[in-house]
């Protein structure tokens, strides 16, 4: 973990280490006040619990409460950016496969802040093993969780589908934090959270 954590810093992340999910909403609510903040789908995001919190001090947008495009659109213009992350590699880059591509985008616009929320189980090995995390582990676990028509969604394993339903049409990784984001914040918190 502590190489994961070197690399990321290498790469231009900050890296804020908590020590479980009450923590890190502390952290977020404590952090971020007056900001317009968008989030990604995430079930990390989920169970931490921390959309009211934020909402008290902030405009929060995020999809899972108030469902639509729109939303998601005010999300990724938003100052402030969360969501998790499918897999981080051993080098240091940040995975996320997306399907509409709401929430890739997101970590990528102009922002003040963006932030990562990583659970321990998200920690890979090389690149290549990361992609598979992120291929064969999170995207068959989101499309049976949605209930999407994909044979993923059957069987837990990636068929490169070419489902009406198919979830993995983006894939952004993060090698190095975008020049025009001004803080990339990796939030590792040390238990299994998401998928
Ligand atoms: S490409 Fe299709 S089969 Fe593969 S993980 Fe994505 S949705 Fe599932």
């Amino acid at each position: 973990m502590e190489k994961i954590v070197e690399a990321l810093r290498k790469n231009g992340f900050t890296v804020t280490e908590c020590a479980d999910r009450k923590a890190a909403a502390d952290y977020l609510a404590g952090s971020i006040s007056g900001k317009t903040v968008g989030m990604g789908g995430s079930m990390t995001l989920g169970a931490l619990d921390v959309y009211d919190r934020l909402a008290a001090d902030n405009t929060v947008f995020w999809h899972q409460v108030t469902p639509g495009d729109d939303v998601c659109v005010q999300a990724d213009n938003a100052q402030v950016y969360i969501t998790s992350a499918n897999a981080v590699s051993e080098e240091g880059y940040i995975l996320n496969i997306d399907g509409r591509g709401n929430r890739t985008a997101g970590t990528i616009m102009k922002k003040e802040r963006v932030i990562v929320v990583v659970g321990e189980n998200k920690l890979s090995g090389p690149f290549p093993q990361a992609l598979e995390r992120a291929r064969n582990v999170a995207a068959p676990l989101n499309a049976k969780r949605l209930n999407k028509k994909t044979p993923c969604a059957a069987d837990g394993k990636c068929h490169d589908c070419a489902s009406p339903d198919r979830l993995c049409n983006v894939l952004v990784v993060l090698w190095g934090k975008p020049s025009w984001c001004e803080q990339m914040e990796v939030l590792l918190i040390h238990e299994d959270l998401g998928y």
